[in-house]
């Protein structure tokens, strides 16, 4: 998939506007469609609590 930084509003939490955020993909909801930016800081925040679950789920699968 690709991403791009751009300049916009951090949509994850933070509320700062006017910064580099990148593209995540698309929300949807009740068949309305609105792009989902995130900032550095906070997309280092998401993409460590990802990690921390795929890492559970590697455990969870090779345990048995
Ligand atoms: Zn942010």
């Amino acid at each position: 998939m690709e991403r791009y930084w751009t300049t916009g509003d951090c949509w994850l939490g933070c509320e700062r506007t006017g910064v580099q955020v990148l593209w995540l993909g698309p929300i949807q909801w009740d068949g309305w469609t609105a792009p989902f930016m995130a900032c550095a800081p906070c997309l280092d925040r998401l993409l460590a609590q990802a990690r921390a679950h795929w890492l559970r789920r590697l455990r969870v699968t090779t345990a048995s």
